[in-house]
């Protein structure tokens, strides 16, 4: 339970093969060369993605990779702070990394630990856990299409007048014996094609969460720390004040550049009591210390918009500093303004 094991990728692996090994004898020669062309791609494509997810380097942080990912991210001051270390990797945390409690290594830009590819979701792999799960929400989506016009001219051959929404000439008994009936004509086929009905919303559910996480322009594990924010917000425990835009920064704990287009210009803070933070303490910032009542005050800057954070899920490496962001442009360069950055974060994680 607690290391990694291929239990689930496997039992994945063979839902996919078992299932095409059902359904494809029957359903193959019946198709047009159009479907089988397809058909062809639909299958193979999860498999390939599935490959690529599971045995491509997610982004482990070893003393190799570490200066390379510390330029990746700017901290945030709000979910990650510079100069903490891993206790079991030996080495500064990047920001947006995580510790894998199940692979026993840090990964940049960590997302989750996926059984389904038994290895973490990171910088390095998300693209291919996304087109794994687009491929295989195509494949469910299209082969429960297939089958389904396969059983409607099983049915059809018999009774003629038979369609796949119920027609008013038949009665709810006789429609559903009927469809039994169709299912059974060939049952490997017939079954895999209920079974894909019933899988597709699944992975359309799971994509469009991951879809709407990169909207967010965050991922799985930083939904959560936002989460903790807003509990400390809705007590009032939580403070931010400025950080200068000419800060120096300490190179033994920060990176002196990163690709990133934006610094954060602000640092949040909470309190045990929801006393205000105490002006000698060493928490970073200049000037006056707010209170925080909302997650739609603070800002992500994780979030470049939607077109930009897609870029840098599928684009590893991508240098955004080509482009110089106006402050004007902070978060919204490709699209209307977002009212609630942060708070769409949590909205995405409940
Ligand atoms: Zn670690
Ligand atoms: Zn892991």
């Amino acid at each position: 339970m607690y290391g990694r094991h291929p239990t689930i990728l496997i039992f994945f692996f063979l839902l996919l093969s078992v299932g095409e090994y059902l359904y494809l004898p029957g359903a193959w020669p019946r198709l047009s060369t159009f479907h089988k062309v397809l058909g062809f791609f639909s299958i193979i494509s999860p498999y390939w993605f599935l490959y690529l997810a599971a045995y491509r380097d997610p982004g482990i942080i070893t003393p190799a990779t570490h200066s390379k990912y510390m330029s990746h991210y700017p901290y945030d001051f709000a979910l990650f702070h510079p100069g903490q270390v891993c206790r079991t990797c030996n080495l500064i945390k990047p920001a947006r990394s995580k510790h894998c409690a199940v692979c026993n290594r840090c990964v940049a830009k960590m997302d989750h630990h996926c059984v389904f590819i038994n290895t973490c979701v990171g910088y390095e792999n998300q693209g291919y856990f996304i087109l794994l799960l687009l491929t295989t929400a195509w494949l469910t989506t299209y082969g429960a299409y297939l089958g389904l016009g396969l059983i409607t001219e099983n049915i059809q051959a018999r009774h003629p007048g038979w369609r796949l929404f119920k027609p008013s000439s038949f009665s709810w008994h006789d429609y559903l014996v009927l469809l039994t009936f169709g299912i059974q004509d060939d049952v490997g086929m017939g079954s895999v094609t209920m079974l894909a009905l019933m899988t597709t919303p699944l992975v359309w559910g799971l994509l469009g969460y991951h879809m709407y996480l990169i909207y967010c322009g965050t991922t799985t594990n930083e939904s959560m720390k936002w989460q903790d924010w807003k509990l400390e917000m809705d007590d009032g425990f939580a403070f931010k004040r400025a950080l200068p835009r000419d800060r120096a920064k300490d190179p033994r704990w920060e990176a002196s550049w990163t690709r990133w287009p934006v610094e954060s210009v602000q640092v949040l803070v909470r309190t045990d009591d929801g006393s205000f933070p105490e002006a000698g303490d060493h928490a970073p910032g200049v000037g006056d210390w707010e209170r925080v009542w909302h997650l739609r005050d603070v800002e992500n800057l994780y979030d470049l918009g939607f077109r930009d954070n897609l870029v840098d899920v599928f684009i590893p490496g991508y240098s955004f500093r080509d482009e110089t962001v106006t402050d004007e442009e902070r978060g919204r360069r490709s699209k209307k303004p977002k009212q609630t950055r942060a708070s769409a974060v949590v909205d995405a994680a409940t």
